[in-house]
Parts: C-alpha cells; sequence; structure tokens
C-alpha cells in the first residue's frame, strides 16, 4: 500500500516539475514579450509647447506676448507680417490667441487667432536655416476646418418655438438658422399653433472634439396647423443657392413672413406675444403689429425703393417701401430710421428700429401691406414660388435630399 502511494507522489512530483517547466517557459517568453512592448512604448514624446490666451479688455497684443515670454521685437514682426489680413491691435475680448513653441528649441512656432466663426489667423516663422535667425514670419488667413457631425432635432410647440427648443435641448443659435430658413414661409410671431412640430437636421462644428457651434441647416420640417412645409439646402450653381421645397422650387420669394426676425421676437421677447395685434376687418385694423423691444431693428420685407420716412401723424415715425407696380409696405410708431426717402433696399436691410411713436401705447411696430393700393392681410397673401432649381439639375437634388426626406418624415 505504502509503496504504491510513494509512486503515485512521485508520479504526481514529475508531471508537476514537467508541467511547471512547461509554464515557466511560455511564461518567459510572454515577458519577454511584454519587455518588447514596453520599450517601443516608453519612446518619449515631447510635443510643442502650446499657449492659449484668453483676450481680456484693455489688454494689448504686445502685452499678452511679453506675458508668454515673445519678444518686443518679435511681437512687432508678428504684427507687421499679418498687418494686412488682420489688424492683431483690434483682438477682441472673449477670443483667444494660440502660440505654439517648437518641442527642441522652445523658439516661437505659430499662432493662430479665430477672426470669426469662418475664418482663422494663422501666422508660422519660417527659418530658412541658411544663416541662424535668418527666419520670417508669414501671415494667412485660411477656412476653419470643422469636423462636421449631422444631427436631427425635433420638438413639439406649447407656447413659442423659442421655449420649445430650451425644452429640447436645442442650441438657440441652431433654432434660429432653422427660422431663417422658414423667413419666407412662416411668421413665427404670428403663424405658430400649440401642438405645432418641428425637425430640422444640420451640422454641428467640433474642434479638437469640442462641440463650437451650429453650421448649415441642411433640411427642415414645419407642421403648422396641419400643413407640412419641407426645407432643403442645395447649391445649384453660385447664383441659385439656398433653400428649395420638396419639389425643387426657392422657398425664397418675394417677401419675408415678418418684418421682425425671429431672433427678436423669441429669446427674451416671448411675452411680447401678448401683444401682437393680428389684422382684422371688423376692427379696421388692417396691419399686423409685432411687440418688441424699443431699438429693436425692423427690416424691409422685400427689395424696394423707400417713398417714405418720416413723421405720418398717428403712426408716427413712418417709412413706406415700394415693392414694384402692384405692392406697397408700411412701417410705422419707429423710435429710429434707418433709410431716408429715395433709397434703394434689398430684402432683410434694416430700415429703422421699434418705437412708439405717434399714437401708440407701448413700443410695437405697426406692418402694412398694400397690393394695387388696398390693404390687405400679408399673411394670408399667396407669392408665387421663387427661382426653380434647373431640369438638368433636378435629379442631383432629389439624389441629395432622398436620405434626409426619409428622416423628416419618420
Ligand atoms: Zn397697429
Amino acid at each position: 500500500m505504502l509503496r504504491k502511494k510513494y509512486y503515485i507522489y512521485l508520479a504526481i512530483l514529475v508531471f508537476l516539475f514537467l508541467g511547471s517547466s512547461v509554464f515557466l517557459l511560455f511564461a518567459h517568453g510572454q515577458v519577454n514579450n511584454t519587455l518588447v512592448v514596453q520599450e517601443v512604448v516608453s519612446v518619449p514624446e515631447i510635443s510643442d509647447r502650446q499657449e492659449i490666451i484668453e483676450i481680456k479688455s484693455g489688454s494689448t497684443f504686445g502685452e499678452l506676448m511679453n506675458a508668454i515670454g515673445i519678444s518686443p521685437v518679435l511681437a512687432n514682426e508678428i504684427y507687421e507680417s499679418a498687418l494686412d489680413k488682420c489688424d492683431l491691435s483690434q483682438i477682441r475680448s472673449g477670443h483667444f490667441l494660440e502660440v505654439d513653441f517648437d518641442k527642441n528649441s522652445d523658439e516661437f512656432k505659430q499662432l493662430k487667432y479665430k477672426i470669426d466663426s469662418e475664418n482663422e489667423l494663422l501666422v508660422r516663422y519660417e527659418n530658412n536655416n541658411i544663416d541662424l535667425g535668418s527666419g520670417e514670419c508669414i501671415a494667412e488667413v485660411r477656412p476653419i476646418n470643422y469636423e462636421i457631425k449631422i444631427t436631427t432635432k425635433e420638438g413639439e410647440i406649447s407656447s413659442s418655438m423659442y421655449e420649445a427648443a430650451l425644452a429640447n435641448n436645442i442650441d438657440e443659435r441652431a433654432i434660429i438658422e432653422f427660422a431663417n430658413a422658414f423667413q419666407w414661409t412662416i411668421d413665427f410671431a404670428m403663424d405658430p399653433r400649440v401642438g405645432d412640430k418641428f425637425k430640422f437636421i444640420y451640422e454641428e462644428r467640433y474642434l479638437d472634439d469640442q462641440y463650437v457651434m451650429p453650421g448649415k441647416i441642411l433640411a427642415g420640417q414645419y407642421i403648422n396647423d396641419g400643413h407640412k412645409y419641407q426645407v432643403y439646402y442645395f447649391e445649384e450653381d453660385k447664383d441659385n443657392t439656398g433653400y428649395f421645397d420638396e419639389e425643387g422650387n426657392s422657398v425664397q420669394k418675394l417677401f419675408l413672413k415678418a418684418p421682425v426676425a425671429f431672433k427678436y421676437i423669441s429669446s427674451g421677447y416671448t411675452t411680447g406675444l401678448r401683444y401682437v395685434e393680428a389684422f382684422n376687418v371688423s376692427t379696421g385694423h388692417r396691419a399686423i403689429d409685432y411687440a418688441a423691444n424699443y431699438g429693436t431693428p425692423i427690416r424691409a420685407v422685400g427689395d424696394g425703393t423707400v417713398i417714405m420716412a418720416s413723421y405720418n401723424g398717428a403712426y408716427g415715425n413712418m417709412v413706406k417701401i415700394r415693392h414694384n407696380g402692384t405692392y406697397q409696405t408700411n412701417y410705422g410708431h419707429m423710435s429710429k430710421f434707418a433709410v431716408k426717402k429715395g433709397d434703394k433696399v434689398k430684402q432683410g436691410d434694416v430700415i429703422g428700429y421699434i418705437g412708439s411713436t405717434g399714437f401708440s401705447t407701448g413700443p410695437h411696430l405697426h406692418y402694412e401691406m398694400e397690393k394695387n393700393g388696398v390693404k390687405i392681410n400679408p399673411l394670408l397673401e399667396v407669392l408665387p414660388p421663387g427661382q426653380a432649381i434647373a431640369d438638368i439639375n433636378k435629379e442631383r437634388f432629389f439624389t441629395l435630399i432622398k436620405g434626409f426626406q426619409e428622416e423628416l418624415n419618420k
């Protein structure tokens, strides 16, 4: 019994020894492999030094450069090289300067400044290496290269579109762009009804994975009182670019729906909507009143010629615009004029500012439309659609919008 047990123990020991040797062999190999990998990873990575400076009000370009170790001579070189493209003495507070220094020499390498939402200034220091310090600053303005993400947002109106946007976490700037795409179709002060629905597909712009701002509205839908309106962005050619309906007709018409832009009748002014007075033949109010703060810009609803810009009794300061042989629009109670008699205006141009001059109890715009001398309700006037996409480009248009249309109709 004992002997037999001994052999068994021996067999187990041999087995364990062999087994562990084999294990060690593999384990050793693994350790080696790990070491090899670590050697690759552990190569030191030196990156350029970067300084990001927020421009505070009152600070000068020279002071900001000095604070990050750039000499007055070099700061002036940067300034001079950029001057014909961007005046760095006029940098705006709240914006940023981004400066990179070379990882090896720690010398100035480049400076970036965002001029506006579309363009940035880039000043690079180029050393030609023939003589030490013989480099020069070279400035260029280039488009900001955003990463684009396409996103869809939607909402339902319970009080105003602006509030529906807030409730759905939609960027205020995106809802303003959306309203702009519908500015020939919907008057967002007068038309919206409780239960209206909106949905839109647009570009979101990112820099270094940080959301910056909304970009183009690519497609949008507004269901107003049961009627569905859709717009699609399309670049037919440089003369015909903008928004089209699902059939390829331009939605950009002779007149804007409202003489006050959505952004002024929305953010902060939602209570103003209570004081909007509609067109009403029985009360004799053959106009639409838009309530908004003093000084809110008033825009021409269409191209035309200013035929009056003066005080006009109960209407107070009034502008009248003749658009063509048929239509004229009139704007009353202004606090200030932005045009004078005889001026030619373009659709959307600011012609004056909201006030309470003449017979008026609070700041509002009294807006009239005349057709052949008769005051009509501008909201009910059916205008011909704008220029349609040419037949040879329609295939391209329909192919482009197919996916968007499916998304909107979901
Ligand atoms: Zn009125």
